[in-house]
């Protein structure tokens, strides 16, 4: 016979009524002892839980500071985000001046099924467009749905929280200032 033959037929240690009887009493003891503790689970949904403030549930869109850039799109490590967007010309506003070029947003999808919460989209946009929201309650019975466009993107931006008080000994941010810049003088005055 073998060692681990041998082994097999012997009873587990603790599996006799000697070791068995001290087990479940002190199993007792224990559910008796946590009992009355007060309980650190929600009854979710009917109880909302507890969230901080910056939890990272889902991103929402501001759609009227995207770029069509596609450094989100190009950044993110999942390829999960659609970006579709044609060029439109404006006319010039001075007497002679240019006509200028700008981006159209007409596609902006994110893949939650994809998704992995990494969060680089959201920091390597340069015109803060994307936002985290806390918001959970999106899943869906078919993956597919999982899908999100612009609009629905953009229904969680007023679920963002606003951002954290500026330090107060910290230095007045650039865009302040280049608002508070008093304008240029028109050329006729100048002269
Ligand atoms: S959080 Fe990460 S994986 Fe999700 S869309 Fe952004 S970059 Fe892609
Ligand atoms: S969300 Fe930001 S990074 Fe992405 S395309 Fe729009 S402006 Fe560019």
């Amino acid at each position: 016979m073998t060692e681990h033959e041998h082994s097999q037929g012997e009873p587990r240690k603790g599996a006799t009524s000697g070791g068995l009887l001290p087990g479940l009493v002190k199993g007792l003891i224990t559910t008796a002892r946590v009992l009355g503790r007060p309980t650190h689970t929600t009854e979710y949904p009917d109880a909302q839980p507890y969230l901080p403030p910056r939890s990272q549930g889902v991103i929402a869109l501001l759609e009227e500071n995207c770029t069509s850039c596609m450094l989100c799109s190009r950044e993110c490590p999942d390829w999960c985000i659609y970006i579709d967007s044609h060029k439109e010309t404006l006319p010039a506003t001075t007497e002679g001046g240019r006509e200028r070029q700008r981006n159209v947003l007409d596609r902006f999808a994110i893949d939650f099924s994809l998704c992995m919460y990494c969060g680089i989209c959201v920091d390597v946009c340069p015109f803060d467009a994307l936002h985290w929201s806390p918001e959970f309650e999106y899943a869906e019975v078919d993956i597919k749905d999982l899908l999100h466009e612009k609009a629905r993107l953009g229904q969680w931006m007023p679920t963002v929280p606003p951002p954290p008080a500026l330090d107060p000994s910290s230095a007045e941010p650039q865009e302040i200032t280049a608002a508070n810049k008093p304008p240029r003088a028109a050329p006729e005055a100048r002269s």
